[in-house]
C-alpha cells in the first residue's frame, strides 16, 4: 500500500569541518537508558515504527510521535546515511472491530476511511513517508509462516478453552526476555492488563503469555490457515511485518512509550525465538500528550485532532512547529495557546528567510545538526533559528546566502517549510 505523498527534502551546505559536530545521530534508548549511538557509521539505516489501528483519526499524540521519528529519518539522512523505513496498520484488532460494531459502520469501510484521514495529515505535516506502509490484513500467510518457525521452538501452544482454544506464545522463555522495558514480573504484569494483554484468562501456561493467533468468532473477520480460521494477534503482526522488510537486528524500533511493554518487548521475544537472532538493536519511545489534565487517548475522548485544527484553519507548519517546542521524551500538555505561540515564531521566521540578507547561516546550521543529533533536541534547535532570525529582523548580517540557508536547513531538518 502505498504510503501518502513523498516530501522533497532540500540540500543545505556542508558544515566546514572546524565546525565540530557529531558524526552520528545518538538517542536516549530505552534499552541501553543512556545516550547511544543509533545507525550504522555508513550504509543504510532501518526503522520500523508501530502504525495506528486506524479507528479515529490523527490526533496530536500520534502526530508528536511520527514527527518524532521523522527527525530521526531526517537527522539520519544529513549525516549521510540511506533510510529504510517500515509502518504498519493494525487494520484488523479488537478496538477497530469494536468500534465499527458500535457505529453499524462495516470495519473495512472505517479502516479505509481513516488511513485516507492519517495519510492526509501526514502529508500536511510533511512527514516524509515509510517505504513500506503495510495494512496487517495483507501479510496474514506472514504470520502463519512466523508462527511455523516459532512452533518448532516448543514455545507454542493451544490455550485450555474447549470453546476457544486460541494459539499463544511463551512470551517470558525467550531469550533476553525483559532487556527492553527493564520490567520486573509485578509490573509487567500490570502494564500488560492495561495495555490490550489478557493475563487473567484462565487456561494459559503464564499470565504473561501472549495471542499469537485469535481462533475465528462469529461475526469477526478471519482467515484460513494451517492454525485454523481466524486472524493474528498485534504483537506476531508487528514481527513478520518488521522482520519481512528489514530483516533482523535492524536500527531502531520506535513508537509511543506505552508500546514499550507488552507490545515492543513480546515482538522482540517472537522474533528472537523464531530466527535465533536479535530484533530491534535500540528502542526509542516517545512521551505522552495531554489534554485536561489526562493522557490524550480514544478511551477518554479527549482528543485534540490535527485534522480539525487545520480545518479550522491552522497553518499545518504552525501544528509542526507546536509539537516540536517538546522534547520527545517527555510528557506534555497541548493547550490552544501553543499553536497562537508556534504561528508568532512562524511568521518570524518567513519574514527573516524573505530578507535579502542576514548574519551568517555557517554556525546556525552547525548547531542545528548538533542539537538534532544530540538526542533529537528539537525545543533547542527551534531556539538555534528564533536567535538568527531576531538578529536578521533588527537588520544584523551581510551575507546573501544566509536566509535561503537557513531555510534550506530548518526544511531538510526539521521538516518546517518556509518558502
Ligand atoms: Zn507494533
Amino acid at each position: 500500500m502505498r504510503a501518502w505523498s513523498a516530501v522533497e527534502v532540500p540540500t543545505i551546505p556542508a558544515t566546514p569541518s572546524s565546525y565540530r559536530i557529531p558524526e552520528r545521530v545518538s538517542l536516549v534508548t530505552t534499552n541501553d537508558r543512556a545516550l547511544t549511538p543509533v545507525g550504522p557509521e555508513q550504509g543504510t539505516a532501518g526503522m520500523y515504527v508501530c502504525g495506528i489501528t486506524p479507528y479515529d483519526a490523527t490526533h496530536l499524540g500520534h502526530a508528536f510521535t511520527y514527527l518524532t521519528f521523522d527527525l530521526l529519518n531526517r537527522a539520519w539522512r544529513d549525516a549521510g546515511l540511506d533510510v529504510e523505513y517500515a509502518q504498519n496498520v493494525t487494520d484488523v484488532d479488537d478496538p477497530l472491530l469494536e468500534r465499527a460494531a458500535a457505529t453499524g459502520v462495516d470495519w473495512r469501510e472505517l479502516a479505509d476511511d481513516q488511513i485516507g484521514l492519517f495519510r492526509s495529515d501526514m502529508t500536511a505535516l510533511r512527514v516524509l513517508p515509510p517505504d513500506w506502509y503495510v495494512p496487517a490484513t495483507s501479510i496474514i500467510h506472514e504470520v502463519i509462516d512466523l508462527v511455523a518457525g516459532l512452533a518448532s521452538s516448543g514455545l507454542v501452544y493451544q490455550v485450555e478453552d474447549p470453546e476457544h482454544p486460541d494459539w499463544y506464545f511463551r512470551t517470558a522463555q525467550a531469550p533476553g526476555f525483559g532487556a527492553e522495558s527493564h520490567l520486573g514480573r509485578e509490573a509487567m504484569l500490570l502494564e500488560f492488563a492495561e495495555h490490550g494483554g489478557d493475563p487473567d484468562r484462565p487456561g494459559k501456561k503464564d499470565a504473561l503469555d501472549c495471542l499469537i493467533w485469535r481462533l475465528e468468532r462469529p461475526g469477526e473477520p478471519a482467515w484460513d490457515s494451517s492454525l485454523g480460521r481466524g486472524r493474528p494477534g498485534w504483537h506476531i503482526e508487528c514481527a513478520a511485518t518488521a522482520l519481512n522488510r528489514l530483516g533482523t537486528a535492524f536500527d531502531v524500533q520506535g513508537g509511543g512509550r506505552d508500546l514499550a511493554f507488552p507490545h515492543h518487548e513480546m515482538c522482540a521475544a517472537e522474533a528472537v525465538v523464531a530466527t535465533g537472532e536479535p530484533f530491534a538493536r535500540a528502542y526509542a519511545h516517545v512521551g505522552m500528550v495531554g489534554l485536561d489534565g489526562e493522557k490524550m487517548s480514544k478511551s477518554l475522548g479527549n482528543l485534540e485532532l490535527v485534522s480539525r485544527l487545520v480545518d479550522a484553519g491552522a497553518d499545518p507548519m504552525a501544528v509542526r512547529l507546536a509539537l516540536l517546542n517538546h522534547h520527545y521524551r517527555g510528557d506534555w500538555e497541548w493547550t490552544a495557546e501553543q499553536l497562537g505561540a508556534a504561528q508568532r515564531r512562524l511568521d518570524a521566521w518567513r519574514a527573516a528567510v524573505r530578507a535579502d540578507r542576514g548574519t551568517s547561516a555557517v554556525p546556525v546550521i552547525a548547531d542545528l545538526r548538533r542539537t538534532m543529533r544530540n538526542d533529537l533536541d528539537a525545543p533547542t534547535a527551534l531556539a538555534v533559528i528564533d536567535e538568527w532570525s531576531s538578529a536578521v529582523l533588527a537588520g544584523d548580517g551581510q551575507d546573501e546566502e544566509a536566509p535561503g540557508q537557513v531555510a534550506a536547513a530548518a526544511d531538510a531538518l526539521l521538516g518546517v517549510e518556509l518558502a
